[in-house]
This record gives C-alpha cells, sequence and structure tokens, in this order.
C-alpha cells in the first residue's frame, strides 16, 4: 500500500509527487499519456519563475527527473475507477487495483471541442488540438488556429515559423491573450486575423479542405481553403473519474478548501482539475505542493489516532 497515490503527472502531479518524496511519503504517480500534461505541448514558456524561456517538453522533463530523484514511483495507465470513501483509497487501472491512505486529483484539463460538422470525423486528418504535436505536419501549408487566448495565440505564432500563411479565427474583435502575445501576434505579417467570425463547418472528403465560417456581426458566410485547423478555445476539467463521488462546480471542476482538501477526507485535488481564479504553471505546482503537505499532516494525525 502506498501513502499516496497521485493521479495525473502534469506540473500539479509532479510537484505533489517531489514534496511528498521530500516528506518521506510512500508514492505512486499514475500517467495516462505522458509527464507534463498541457504544459508538455506547449511550445514555450516564458512565465515560469527562473526560466526566462523553456520549451513546455523540457520543462516537464526536468519535473517528472526531479520527482523522480525523491523516489516517487510512476506508472502508466488509466485510471478506470476510484473509490475515495474510506481510510484506504483505491485506484483502477483495469483490472489492477492500487491501495493508499491518501489520494490526488490531478487529472487537468482536457482541450474543449468546437462542436461542429466535421471536427470528429477529420479530427487527425487536419483537425488538431495541439500544435506543437501536430504543427509540423502542416509545413509550407495554410492553417487556421481557432480562440484568442494564451494558446491560440501561442500557437498561431509557432506555426508561422513554418506555415504559409496561419489564419487566426477568433468570434471577438479583442484577444483575451496577454499583452505581450497579443503585439507579437499582430507583428508578424504571416499571421492574419480574421475577427468576428465562428467556424461553422470544417470541410474535406478525407481531410480537411476548407472551413464554412460565419461572421458574427454582418452574419455573412465565406468559405476559407485550409489544410489544417488547430481548435484552442480552451479546455474542460477531466474529472469525469470522480463525478459521482465529490461535488464539481457547474464547470466541472472540484471545490477545494485552500489546502486543497475536498469534501472527501484525505482526498485531495490540485491544478487545471480544481476551481480557481488562475490556471497557470505556477498556480498548479503551488497546489502541489500544498496538497502534498497536507497528506503528510493528514497521514501523521490518523496514524497518531490508530
Ligand atoms: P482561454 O484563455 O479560456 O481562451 C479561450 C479562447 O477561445 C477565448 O478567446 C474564447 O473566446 C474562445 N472560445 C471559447 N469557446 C469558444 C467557442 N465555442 N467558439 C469559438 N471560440 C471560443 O483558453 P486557453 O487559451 O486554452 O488557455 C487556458 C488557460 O491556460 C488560461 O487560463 C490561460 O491563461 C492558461 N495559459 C497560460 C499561458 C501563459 O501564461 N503563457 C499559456 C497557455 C495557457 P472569448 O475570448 O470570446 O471568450
Amino acid at each position: 500500500m502506498y501513502d499516496v497515490i497521485i493521479i495525473g503527472s502534469g506540473p500539479a502531479g509532479m510537484a505533489a509527487g517531489i514534496y511528498a518524496g521530500r516528506a518521506g511519503l510512500k508514492t505512486l504517480i499514475i500517467e495516462k499519456m505522458f509527464a507534463g500534461g498541457q504544459a508538455a505541448t506547449t511550445y514555450e514558456v516564458e512565465n515560469y519563475p527562473g526560466f526566462e524561456s523553456i520549451t513546455g517538453p523540457e520543462l516537464a522533463m526536468k519535473m517528472e527527473a526531479h520527482a523522480k530523484k525523491y523516489g516517487a514511483d510512476t506508472i502508466y495507465g488509466d485510471v478506470t475507477k476510484v473509490e475515495l470513501n474510506g481510510d484506504i483509497k483505491k485506484a483502477w487501472t483495469g483490472e489492477t487495483e492500487y491501495t493508499a491512505r491518501a489520494i490526488i486529483l490531478a487529472m487537468g484539463a482536457k482541450p474543449r471541442e468546437l462542436e461542429v460538422v466535421g471536427e470528429r470525423r477529420l479530427r487527425g486528418s487536419g483537425v488538431s488540438y495541439c500544435a506543437t504535436c501536430d504543427g509540423a505536419f502542416f509545413r509550407g501549408k495554410e492553417v487556421a488556429v481557432i480562440g484568442g487566448g494564451n494558446v491560440a495565440v501561442e500557437d498561431a505564432l509557432y506555426l508561422s515559423q513554418f506555415c504559409l500563411d496561419v489564419f487566426l479565427i477568433h468570434r471577438r474583435s479583442e484577444m483575451r491573450a496577454d499583452k505581450t502575445l497579443q503585439i507579437a501576434l499582430l507583428k508578424n505579417k504571416k499571421i492574419k486575423p480574421i475577427w468576428n467570425t465562428l467556424v461553422e463547418e470544417i470541410n474535406g472528403e478525407n481531410c480537411v479542405e476548407e472551413l464554412l465560417l460565419s461572421n458574427t456581426v454582418s452574419s455573412e458566410k465565406a468559405n476559407l481553403a485550409v489544410s489544417g485547423i488547430f481548435v484552442a478555445i480552451g479546455t474542460i476539467p477531466d474529472s469525469g473519474l470522480v463525478s459521482k463521488q465529490l461535488k464539481l462546480t457547474e464547470t466541472g471542476h472540484i471545490q477545494t478548501d485552500e489546502d486543497m482538501q475536498t469534501g472527501i477526507e484525505g482526498v485531495f485535488a490540485v491544478g487545471d482539475i480544481r476551481k480557481k481564479t488562475l490556471w497557470q504553471i505556477v498556480t498548479a505546482v503551488a497546489d502541489g505542493a500544498i496538497a502534498a503537505n497536507m497528506v503528510a499532516k493528514y497521514i501523521a494525525t490518523k496514524s497518531m489516532g490508530e
């Protein structure tokens, strides 16, 4: 049995792993895909203190090595079921059961879909949710990025390095991305913003060929020929696994107190899955540190009573 199981190895999960390991807790991190979560799919991170510029994958690898150094076991598997109530917490990857005295939920968030015609059918054939993962397939081609947040602007800037033209399609005429990113985007001649516009359909026989666009002011429709579309319209918390056991907010986030404690004793939630006001790498790692510290206190208190 472990002291703590951490589900998810994004920055929040890995910081929890580092702090739990240093506190001498027997720690298991279970990861579905790859270490680093969404941060690992970010081309360049420019606002993590101490690193003026570092690629997402590099930061993720450093965090993973750091967590391993302090003794956290890491396994790769999809957690399909958890039992959060009771003194012994349980998590299953398929048939395999893992037990621990506490659990930290760090499953993060997944990309929000546009929910338009053609999106699901052409996913992987021109529809992508990760520019750093798939961008290279579109070298010398015309692509569209959808959204006006940090991720959309970062994706457009990244793709402009090797794509022919990058159309940034946003439903308003103002971006919500950080000012520095906005300035870089507007200065970039290869990026062509298309404001006040929604994507209504993604069309193409076997791969993306054309988008049907609709202007939100004039209601005019237009077709835009592109080979790729990168959807960057935000994320939704990956909280389905615990939705029947924990109370979620309207947006699907897990409610915690300032110690990352959820409504169930010994169960903590950290990072993008948690309700808070700023979802960043720096706040995710802070959550992880606090949760691991609280797990150590929780286990010590429980042990005294045993
Ligand atoms: P975001 O900040 O929530 O922005 C999502 C964008 O997509 C918004 O511009 C929004 O438009 C648009 N949008 C939402 N739903 C849409 C729909 N159905 N159709 C068309 N457009 C839609 O999401 P994000 O850029 O993915 O960032 C997620 C979080 O990670 C944020 O908290 C962000 O600050 C953080 N992050 C930070 C950095 C950094 O600090 N460098 C980098 C990456 C991510 P409206 O503006 O009209 O709502």
